[in-house]
């Protein structure tokens, strides 16, 4: 083993502090210590609803990072894990008793917030909770970025890609509310494969045996006098096919493909998917935001290039369970400095997989990415 595969204990433990702030790396924007009411509805933010204080029954509530911690410890919290154009409701008219502790100045309710069954701790067109005590499936949760639910694979309607950590995932109902989604789908998006057809054709080019619903107007603009350059129309003219069923997997900067004409702009907006075209809404984006506050730091000790290797499943585990996770690792590295023994990178791998599969049985919602 050489030199710079091999960490001393008391290196690892002088990492213990970039570690955290790595960490935080990956809740990004979201401010661990002050309430983002003051902020407005922010762009993005991670979220969590309190089954304590705002049960299924009631009305829905989510609360910033900053009030998960400071004002609703030891609270039944379902994290939901990073939403958009969010307000804090932290002790404002939805809940009874409690007061926000970080910023009570609040108004009664915050209208433009978004709610779904996510709030209450379920998810899924199925509507099951995560984990879910009664399925012994094995099953990625995967967030569609229109409605930002979050779907067991299963349940998507098309074979989920092999790799999607980079790739944007809608749900076929969104898809379906938004039709002109379905010709960016034809051009810009992964091969559906859909799974729940009946009738196999062998190739996904050949689904001459599926529903076709090409006949719907792919664009609500479709008929008004054509722009000189609208790209939305040139794709739908070309009329190229694919599966209309199943959610759909988009590659990274499909976003900037999309037409921004006058036209589609004014669409989007009115469908509520003006957030379509901007890249910085991406949970992509977010989470860069977060590390390039890092950047500087040194990256190449084994400690960090661990870390960095982690999917984003157990980065985000290890955020949700840092505390726990410090005092685990301490322990784990105590054996070694018992021993008398240096810590590889793989040691360190091996812990945070271990940490992952007892967080998984713990942990209350489920905002899993497949990696
Ligand atoms: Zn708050
Ligand atoms: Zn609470
Ligand atoms: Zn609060
Ligand atoms: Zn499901
Ligand atoms: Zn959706
Ligand atoms: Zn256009």
């Amino acid at each position: 083993m050489s030199e710079e595969q091999t960490v001393s204990l008391v290196d690892v433990l002088e990492e213990d502090e970039e570690l955290e702030e790595e960490a935080s790396a990956v809740l990004a924007g979201s401010d661990s210590d002050h309430c983002s009411y003051p902020q407005g509805y922010v762009k993005r933010q991670a979220l969590y609803a309190c089954n304590t204080c705002t049960p299924k029954g009631g009305e829905a509530a989510g609360v910033c990072l900053a009030c998960s911690y400071k004002c609703h410890e030891g609270h039944d919290l379902f994290e939901l894990y990073t939403k958009r154009n969010f307000r804090c409701d932290c002790g404002n008219r939805k809940f009874s008793e409690l007061q926000c502790k970080l910023y009570p100045e609040k108004e009664e309710v915050n209208s433009l917030n978004k709610y779904s069954q996510n709030f209450f701790g379920v998810y899924c067109t199925c509507g099951r909770p995560y984990p879910d005590p009664d399925d012994q499936v094995e099953d990625e949760m995967i967030q569609c970025v229109v409605c930002e639910d979050w779907l067991h694979g299963r349940h998507l309607g098309c074979l989920v890609p092999d790799c999607v950590e980079l790739q944007e995932m809608i749900c076929e109902a969104c898809m379906n509310k938004n039709p002109f989604l379905w010709t960016y789908a034809a051009h810009l998006a992964v091969p559906g494969v859909a799974v729940q057809v009946k009738e196999e054709t062998g190739t996904d080019e050949s689904n001459t045996n599926l529903p076709k619903k090409e006949e719907k107007p792919s664009c609500k603009r479709s008929r008004e006098e054509a722009e000189p350059s609208c790209r939305l129309k040139e794709l739908d003219a070309i009329g190229k096919k694919r599966v209309q069923s199943g959610a759909v997997f988009w590659p990274s900067a499909w976003r900037s493909r999309l037409c921004s004409c006058n036209a589609c702009k004014e669409s989007l907006s009115e469908a509520g998917l003006s957030f379509l075209l901007d890249e910085s809404d991406t949970v992509l984006a977010y989470e860069n935001k977060g590390k390039s506050n890092e950047q500087g730091q040194q990256r190449h000790d084994p400690l960090m290039s661990a870390l960095d290797n982690l999917n984003r499943v157990q980065q985000l585990e290890i955020i949700h369970g840092y505390n726990d996770m410090k005092t685990e690792l301490k322990d784990f590295l105590q054996r070694f400095a018992a021993e008398g023994k240096v810590v590889t990178p793989d040691d360190i791998r091996q812990f945070f997989e271990q940490q992952q599969s007892r967080k998984r049985q713990r942990v209350d919602a489920g905002r899993f990415y497949c990696t």
